[in-house]
């Protein structure tokens, strides 16, 4: 007989096929059932809830290895202690901001670089780290980079190579192998810390004395779901261990493993391409490619089209890993109350203020690809608001009504919008560490819940869809939702929920038969952030106000989303202002049309200011809405030129570049005035679709092609450039879009530096990271 139990590997990793106790090659399961477990110790410093769900999940699992492990938070330094642990640690850490630790790992990664510790104070530690973080951003995995660097420096030993995963193409590609691989080295570093505190006579702490690093076969096996159809499937051959059974992840007994593999099939049989659409019970949609038909010497060709909902082969045949069922957690009832007052926003009232639009410009033209807007903000009522240019504002937005009226209606809640919502966590809940959301405040309404907690937009993770499986009553959309998180379908996640950031509303409707509880989207919604703007002004000379710019984000329709939709802050935000919005051209009218107001706090941020001595020079790098803190730089800088006429100051360089010179090139004015006052010493402007005649480009470049983004003209300008850095000690700031603009500049920098100091590459990456850490090479980058 063979057990089949699927073991919860909360986030991502694999499904694994436990075998029958009697059937299992390695012996602690095996053994006496009085046994103590090995126990190791997981800590993990996360800033968006990843790499703690991680954390989570392996210690979800560790029972099910025969293993016990003891999870914290990094911050929680009453829980664990490093100085006496001799158990194997595994830490699941991610990196934030301009490379930075989360904020829950401040306090751990300022005591580990602490220069008193002795060279040998984490000798007898045994670690293993998964660094998480974003190739889009400079400083990748910094944190986890910093942690093990320390840690191998004050003597641990490593027991498990470091996985460094990129959110950039997603963190499962790392992520799973490692997680994979995860087990089997911590027995072995269990086994062979139990050998070495034993020795000679091997044994003890519950592990094998023949278990060590090079004998030890792991007894993970990969569950394959089946295809349940096999005549379909003759032709299909897969790596799988054929005497292994099939089970599906989501049940954990027999009677359900069946049920889900007779309807897990694929879409169409293998051999037929998908084209003949089959009906399946209550389906209404079909995950068979549709059919487009093309003509070519009179012949039709039948071409296929994968989509959301529709897979093509090889994928629509094949088996599938799908990752483990998260164990629900959370019970949640809903109580009518009668009337209840609907209360609007319960923000912090010490840090998040109300405060009134003053006016709103629109800074593109009409014809522009994207619409640039300009807010001005009234914050004179909240003196604890003062700014310093550089720092941001937190914009706290509700989600769209009309997707909050969706979500109600798709979850069959429309007429409970007012009753109140209780959230606990499930008496035999077996999720570690599990809690009640902080976010959720007590005594809310549904509607304030879906209005103002959740961030109903986000993208669904593969473990949302994997929970989404069991609320599906359609085996075809389920069979997609299956494929969509499993390791096969990885791909098609990418295109189509991933990469056009399809909102789980935008999911449900495309999945009309899921019908998922309310306490599972709390469970797996994030909450809703409030979005942050660069302050585009300074109060020496607008007291009283902030100004900020910002792009209305535009996401396209797509596979899933028949209309395309704006951002959702700034789709709120250009909603809001539109009856009131000043457009280039057009007359403002003051005072004729109140706008409304919003809630906003501020956020500092200590590095990314203007040098305080006013003689260094200083070189910034902002297209398009980038260009916000530099406003606020140079309004300073001109004030300071203003009061102190006497004074010495440094050049100041401003790369700007966007599509059109005549249709999106903000601050046109306020630039060039700042050019002939002398408060900006240089401005390089240039424009990415504009004819090659461009002025800007004309001054330095007559044998180079013009410049088209800003990296180029920082190329033609390499001398000055890097002789500010390198020997004037000059600062150079980068701000806008973290995808591939703050990427390029970076690669250039180092090309600059190669040239310029006539280095190899990595002596020149190591030059530009010093810059970094004297923090006078400083980034503000989004996306
Ligand atoms: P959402 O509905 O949240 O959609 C977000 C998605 O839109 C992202 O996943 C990404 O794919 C895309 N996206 C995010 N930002 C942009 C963008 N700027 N252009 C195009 N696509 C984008 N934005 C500004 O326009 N001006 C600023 O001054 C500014 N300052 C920022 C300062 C900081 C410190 C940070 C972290 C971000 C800043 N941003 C700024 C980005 C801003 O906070 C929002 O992310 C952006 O406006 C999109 O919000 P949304 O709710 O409309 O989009």
């Amino acid at each position: 007989m063979v057990l089949v139990r699927a073991a919860a590997l909360h986030n991502v990793g694999k499904v694994v096929l436990w075998q029958s106790l009697c059937n299992l090659s390695k012996p602690e399961v095996c053994r006496m059932p009085c046994e103590v477990k090995p126990r190791f110790v997981v800590l993990y410093g996360s800033q968006k809830g990843q790499a703690q769900s991680i954390a989570e999940g392996i210690a979800e699992e560790a029972e099910g290895h025969g293993l016990i492990a003891e999870l914290s938070c990094l911050n929680q330094n009453e829980k664990y202690n490093l100085e006496k642990e001799n158990a194997p640690v595994v830490f699941i850490v991610s990196t934030t901001g301009d490379g930075e630790p989360p904020d829950n790992a401040l306090q751990f990664v300022k005591r580990i670089k602490k220069k008193t510790l002795p060279n040998d104070h984490y000798k007898h530690l045994c670690y293993a780290l998964l660094a998480l973080g974003d190739t889009n951003y400079a400083n990748f995995c910094n944190c986890g980079k910093t942690i093990e660097r320390h840690l191998q420096e004050l003597g641990a030993k490593q027991f498990y190579a470091t996985g460094y995963a990129d959110d950039g193409v997603g963190l499962e590609v790392v992520v799973d192998p490692w997680l994979e691989g995860l087990w089997k080295a911590i027995k072995a570093a269990l086994s062979k810390m139990a050998s070495d505190r034993t020795a000679p006579s091997k044994g003890g702490v519950g592990d094998s004395p023949k278990e060590t690093p090079d004998s030890y076969t792991p007894d993970v096996q990969l569950n394959l779901l089946s295809l349940g159809d096999h005549q379909n499937c003759e032709s299909i051959k897969t790596s799988v261990n054929t005497d292994s059974k099939y089970a599906s992840a989501a049940s954990s007994s027999a009677s359900a493993t069946q049920t889900a593999v007779s309807e897990l099939r694929p879409a169409s049989p293998a051999g037929s391409l998908g084209l003949a659409s089959q009906s399946r019970g209550t389906a209404s949609i079909s995950t068979s490619a549709p059919e487009t038909q093309t003509q070519d010497a009179g012949f039709p060709h039948l071409t296929l089209a994968g989509s959301l909902t529709c897979s093509l082969p090889p994928l629509s045949e094949s088996s599938l890993n799908v990752p483990a069922l998260p164990p629900p957690y959370l019970d949640v009832s809903l109580q009518d109350v009668g009337t209840m007052k609907q209360i609007v926003g319960q923000f912090n009232k010490e840090t998040v203020h109300e405060v009134p639009i003053n006016r709103a410009l629109q800074l593109t033209s009409g014809d522009s690809v994207k619409t640039a807007l300009l807010l001005e903000l009234d914050i004179s009522a909240y003196p604890t608001m003062a700014y310093q240019p550089g720092d941001s504002f937190d914009v706290f937005c509700p989600n769209k009504a009309t997707e909050v009226d969706g979500m109600l209606h798709r979850l069959g809640l429309q007429d409970q919008r007012n009753d109140h919502v209780h959230v606990s966590l499930k008496k035999d809940n077996k999720k570690k560490g599990a809690q009640v959301p902080s976010y959720i405040p007590q005594n809310i309404s549904l509607l304030y819940l879906l209005t103002w907690c959740l961030e109903i937009r986000s993208v669904p993770k593969k473990a949302f869809l994997r929970a989404l499986v069991e609320h599906t009553g359609d085996s075809v959309q389920r069979r997609r939702l299956q494929e969509l998180c499993s390791k096969q379908g990885g791909a098609d996640y990418n295109q189509y929920v991933r990469d056009p950031s399809l909102s789980v509303l935008e999911l449900l409707t495309a999945f009309p038969s899921c019908q998922p509880p309310l306490s599972l989207l709390i469970e797996h919604l994030p909450k809703l952030q409030p979005r942050p703007y660069s302050a585009a002004s300074s109060c020496l000379k607008h007291p009283g106000k902030v100004h900020f710019v910002f792009n209305v984000v535009e996401f396209p329709a797509c596979s899933g989303r028949p209309a395309g939709r704006r951002g959702l802050c700034t789709g709120w935000l250009f909603d809001l202002i539109n009856p009131g919005l000043v457009f280039p051209g057009k007359a403002e009218c003051s005072g004729s049309l109140t706008l409304p107001k919003i809630h906003v706090s501020l956020r500092p941020n200590c590095s990314f200011r203007p040098p305080s001595d006013l003689s260094v020079p200083f070189i910034m790098v902002g297209p398009g809405t980038g260009v916000a803190p530099f406003i606020g730089f140079l309004q300073q800088r001109e004030n300071e030129r203003q009061e102190n006429p006497d004074a010495v100051f440094g050049e100041t360089w401003l790369f700007f570049g966007c599509r059109h010179r005549d249709r999106d090139y903000l601050f046109r004015e306020e630039l060039e005035g700042f050019v002939c006052s002398g408060t900006l010493s240089h401005l390089k402007v240039c424009f990415s679709r504009d004819d090659q005649e461009q002025e800007e480009g004309k001054e330095v470049a007559t044998s180079v092609s013009q410049p088209r983004y800003v990296q180029h003209n920082l190329l033609l300008n390499s001398q000055h450039v890097t002789e500010i850095l390198l020997k004037q000690n000059g600062y150079l700031y980068v701000c806008g879009d973290a995808k591939n603009m703050a990427k390029d500049v970076n690669d250039t920098l180092i090309e600059m530096i190669k040239t310029e100091l006539q280095v190899d590459q990595l002596e020149a990456m190591k030059t530009l990271a010093g810059l970094r850490e004297q923090k006078r090479y400083l980034q503000d980058i989004w996306g």
